[in-house]
């Protein structure tokens, strides 16, 4: 019997270890280490035993990264095969890591079978080149293996330098899927057919390799048309009559390769320019460019400086004001880092802050913003001056902190700021994570004192559920949802929201304002404050205190003004304006039968539904929609019968005057309402919901009313 193979798993988090290793032993020996540093260690002793490396990417004392860009520069260490495990969502670690050397990457929470399979693929592969002297060609394929079409490819390059070449690499997508579907044998007929293929396609004379699994290599000269050969009919009838229906294969192009280069990093290019268009549906055909490994490079030196640019103080806080929209006064503000970088100069956050989500330095450097923005609390409080609430960002990151709310609280503490001046801004998409954990830290932040913001709410993860869940005290409406171009939908949702926000005693900000208009709506449907460009961009402190000064009164644009001005009718047409000139369009967008994805998941996430009714005394029913009758353990039918077809028939009738007067008030205000009232189940239970909607104008010019309806605790 053969003897079994040795994987060192690389891997902080004993638990996950603990999977790998109970995915693996049957077939391997398992050597462990919890980072990088470890994993050097274990090399150290039995390098020549480890057949291959699992790494995950974010380890303490000396992560991935690093590791695997020591092992780059190590003759020995570097032809052992890496395939990197990380939960990072996007390409950008991918491409990262291929292009330091990793032969494969697995995605967590991984799936056992393509790992093995993928384990398999490179170790059989490792095999075939580790035999070098015999095997010069590859096993299933004919194709030349990796070392030779390396050799190969020098020895044209050096041989011809007046004539241009191109490197291409195609992967097979879902291979490893196809090997489970079909079956190994399946799958190596597939990758002989593809291996012929390229010749039929690129012609006789180029040099083609199996560099691993379903990876192909191809060297030919340059020519301009790829994309009449890759995407051209001749491509189209040789993958219809592949032995496996429907397969895709991508192409990454590094056209006119530097022959100056490696050819491992020529070929790295290539590879380059298909991993980056991987996700890239319909497309398959992607050439590098030269900007790809301008970011790389861009990006390393980030890493490389993040340190000293702390020390160096080298990030500064910028303020944005926070303006209450009753009051028209600066409310508060966020705190937003710049990296005033040597050689970059100045960056936005987006530039970085992802980079430190990787790598964890988010946690270091989130910690120094909470400092500076405390110290600039204390010199005000000092001064004398107004003091405002500020809020810092706390990465998703910083909650796999352990001490993160100690920590905090001790950098608060030895400023001695009253806490209710210090907010913290979590995203919403921490809490898809790992909602538990998150719960409970979030529960220990409010506990010590610290008001809690949920950031950029409707962004995508959201949810209403989460709302109920969560214990925050303000709520962030991302800017997608103030500035998106379908105002009417939106304001409905709006107000949907901003009503609930107000049933749970959670107040709310409005982001990304850009407009008067957008802060009029706003501040007309109740929702608390705003930030955004309209009132003012983030800026440097010194600015932001000559800002609270000069608007220390308010703003002199009221928006009130705009509202005393304007009367309903003429609200309502700016509001409609475009929809009644497009009457002969699409008139009917407003009506929520054409329900948009949020509407959608509201719909479906929460207890409650949708209908709309008439303008009339009885705010008759037009439509019902099938969660509604639902929510109240009624069919259709039996719901439009105890509701005699109308929404003031819904209503438990002791709350009905309240309820129709409340509605009144706000339309006498404007096009939006919101009222709380009971209604009787099927089981005779009450139960409260919160009714709220607006109203629009349909294609005979007609007034209707659109609502959303939904259960609330009282
Ligand atoms: P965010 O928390 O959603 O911050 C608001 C972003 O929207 C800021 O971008 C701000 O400049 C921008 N913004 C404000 N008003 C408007 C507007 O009217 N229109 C438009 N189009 N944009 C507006 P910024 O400063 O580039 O920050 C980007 C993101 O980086 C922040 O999004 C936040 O997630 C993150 N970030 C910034 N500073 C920190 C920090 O100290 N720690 C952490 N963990 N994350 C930070
Ligand atoms: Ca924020
Ligand atoms: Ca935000």
């Amino acid at each position: 019997m053969e003897a079994k193979k040795t994987i060192l798993v690389v891997e902080d988090v004993f638990i996950n270890r603990c999977i790998v290793k109970e995915t693996l032993k049957d077939e391997y020996e398992i050597l462990e280490a919890e980072n990088g540093r470890q994993a050097l260690e274990i090399l150290g002793k039995y390098s020549t035993e480890i057949s291959l490396m699992l790494l995950d990417l974010i380890t303490p004392e000396m992560d991935g990264y690093e590791l695997l860009s020591v092992l780059r520069e190590d003759e020995v260490y570097r032809t052992i095969p890496v395939i990197v495990m990380t939960a990072n969502e996007g390409d950008e670690d991918e491409v990262w890591c291929l292009d330091h050397g990793a032969s494969d990457f697995i995605r967590k929470p991984y799936n056992p079978d393509v790992a093995r399979q993928r384990i398999r693929n490179i170790l059989g592969m490792n095999d075939a080149s580790s035999e070098r002297n015999v095997l010069r060609y590859d096993k299933i394929t004919g194709l030349l293996t990796r070392e030779y079409f390396y050799q190969e490819v020098d020895e044209i390059l050096n041989n011809h330098p007046d004539t241009e070449y191109d490197m291409i690499c195609g992967d097979v997508e879902n291979f490893s899927v196809i090997n489970a579907q079909y079956g190994v044998e399946k799958g190596d007929e597939l990758l002989v057919y593809i291996a012929d293929s390229y010749r039929k396609l690129l012609g006789e004379d180029v040099i083609c390799s199996r560099i691993s699994a379903d990876n192909f290599a191809v060297l030919c000269e340059h020519q301009s048309a790829y994309l009449e050969v890759l995407e051209g009919p001749k491509t189209d009838q040789l993958r219809q009559n592949a032995p496996v229906p429907d397969i895709v294969i991508k192409y990454g192009i590094y056209e006119k390769v530097d022959k100056s280069l490696q050819t491992v990093v020529i070929y790295d290019r290539a590879r380059m320019a298909l991993k980056k268009n991987k996700n890239n549906y319909g497309v398959k055909v992607a050439r590098y460019d030269e900007h790809q490994s301008e970011e790389m490079v861009k990006r390393k030196m980030l890493l490389d400086s993040m340190e000293d640019a702390l020390k160096n103080e080298e990030f500064e806080v910028y303020f944005q004001p926070k303006v209450n929209l009753e009051t028209e006064t600066v409310a508060g503000a966020e705190a937003l880092v710049r990296w005033n970088h040597p050689q970059y100069g100045f960056m936005s956050p987006g530039e970085f802050i992802p980079l430190f989500e990787t790598n964890g330095f988010i946690w270091q450097l989130d910690q120094y913003m909470e400092k500076r923005v405390c110290q600039e609390l204390k010199k005000m409080n000092e001064q004398g001056k107004l003091m405002l609430p500020i809020s810092v960002n706390i990465s998703r990151r910083d909650f796999e902190v352990d001490d993160m709310v100690d920590v905090l609280c001790s950098i608060i503490e030895k400023y001695g700021i009253d806490k209710k001046y210090f907010h913290i801004e979590v995203t919403e998409s921490v809490y898809v994570q790992n909602p538990q954990k998150v719960i409970e830290k979030i529960r220990q932040l409010r506990k010590a004192g610290f008001l809690i913001e949920l950031d950029d709410f409707g962004e995508g993860y959201s949810s209403l559920e989460m709302l109920s869940r969560l214990p925050i005290d303000v709520l962030k409406l991302d800017r997608s949802l103030i500035q998106k171009k379908n105002l009417q939908q939106n304001q409905t949702i709006l107000n949907f929201i901003i009503g609930l926000a107000e049933c749970m005693g959670i107040r709310t900000v409005a982001e990304g304002v850009e407009t008067e208009e957008q802060a009029f709506n706003l501040k007309q449907i109740g929702c608390d404050m705003a930030q955004g460009y309209y009132y003012a961009k983030p800026m440097p402190l010194k600015r932001f205190e000559e800002y609270l000064v000069s608007h220390s009164s308010g703003f002199s644009q009221k928006l009130t003004k705009k509202c005393e001005l304007m009367k309903v009718e003429d609200h309502e047409n700016m509001t409609y304006h475009c929809v009644i000139e497009k009457k002969k369009q699409n008139l009917l967008k407003a009506d929520l039968r054409f329900k948009n994805e949020i509407i959608k998941m509201i719909d479906d996430t929460i207890s409650g539904g949708l209908k709309g009714s008439l303008d009339d005394e009885n705010y008759t029913f037009f439509f019902v929609s099938d969660a509604l009758p639902r929510m109240l353990g009624y069919t259709y039918e039996e719901f439009m019968e105890v509701s005699s077809g109308c929404a003031a028939g819904l209503v438990y009738p002791p709350d009905l005057p309240g309820a129709l007067k409340k509605v009144e008030e706000d339309f006498s205000k404007g096009i939006q309402y919101s009222a709380k009232y009971r209604v009787r189940k099927k089981d005779g239970s009450l139960i409260w919901v919160l009714d709220s909607g607006q109203k629009f104008v349909d294609e005979h010019g007609n007034y209707k009313i659109n609502s959303f309806i939904a259960q609330i605790d009282n």
